[in-house]
């Protein structure tokens, strides 16, 4: 198993895959942080697998040997390099698709953020989902799938990744002695996102965000804030997601929904020139952020 909270989602990918109803071309739509590429690993190796039990590889049979290294012949996966996946990768997917197996059985394809394809690249891959060969199977996974063409859409079968079980992310982090941070809640659909923090050793930062954005007034002095966004620029959206939830609650407690739109509008503004704007005087993007939200 992959993660507590996939349990129901592989439960019915095994149905059909013991059914010999397997699709050719899978497409595994949920946000980041949610255990889609772990899941796409698991079943390029079960599809290679000389005898899995459902989605789940043997993990003692050549093939899953050669999947533990690393160097499974018949398993591709397409890197993303720089910001697009384009038609060159793409055409290296179906030179790989069109030549036999190596191990004699399945070969399989994985492309994350498939909503990364340029218009030519979607179009060839096209071809091979529309043109499927026995034993080829295309994994792909997406946090935006509404940037895909409808025509790959159409082709192929979908699944919602998702944490359906909240309680169940909460006990896998708790596992991992993430556990007392009041805006922890704000990610259980995105537990591998909180992991990815602790391996980082960010989780102090993030929570410094919380505590920033609980308490942002202009005339602070804003330069460790400032340290922490520069150091990773996903971070501005941690910080914006904690400042609107702060403004969410506030709504709740009395404020005028007038005041309250405004403020979300500064914070979108705010955003969207932090992550958009090159050279931003950050410093004053925030001094101005924070004089807007007083007001
Ligand atoms: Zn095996």
């Amino acid at each position: 198993m992959t993660y507590p909270w996939l349990k129901d989602i592989e439960q019915q990918l095994s149905t059909s895959f013991a059914a010999g109803r397997f699709h050719h071309g899978q497409l595994f739509n949920g946000q980041q942080g949610v255990g889609k590429s772990a899941l796409v690993e698991q079943l390029a190796n079960a599809l290679l697998c000389q005898q899995p039990n459902g989605v789940q590889p043997c993990g003692q049979c050549k093939s899953c040997q050669l999947n533990q290294a690393g160097t499974h012949p018949d398993k591709f996966n397409v890197a993303i390099e720089g910001q697009s996946i384009g038609v060159d990768d793409i055409r290296t997917v179906s030179h790989f698709m069109s030549h036999s197996a190596a191990q004699n059985g399945n070969k399989v394809v994985i492309i994350k953020d498939c909503h990364k394809m340029t218009t030519a690249a979607a179009n060839a891959l096209l071809k091979t989902l529309e043109e499927p060969s026995p034993e080829r199977f295309l994994l792909l996974t997406s946090t935006a799938t509404t940037q895909l063409p409808a025509t790959i859409l159409s082709r192929c079968s979908r699944t919602d990744v998702q944490v359906s079980d909240q309680m169940s992310a909460q006990q896998w982090l708790a596992s991992l002695q993430i556990i007392d941070y009041p805006w922890l809640s704000l990610f259980y659909k995105q537990p591998l996102l909180i992991q990815a923090w602790q391996e980082a050793e960010q989780l102090e930062s993030v929570d410094q965000l919380y505590k920033f954005a609980t308490e942002l007034k202009q005339g602070h002095n804003f330069s460790a804030l400032v340290d922490i966004i520069n150091k990773d620029s996903e971070l501005v959206r941690v910080f914006c997601l904690f400042i609107s939830e702060q403004l969410k609650q506030q709504l709740v407690s009395g404020m005028d929904f007038d005041t309250y739109q405004q403020s979300q509008q500064a914070l979108t503004e705010f955003y969207q020139n932090s992550t958009q704007v090159l050279g931003l005087n950050l410093p004053l993007a925030i001094s101005r952020l924070a004089y807007s939200l007083r007001k």
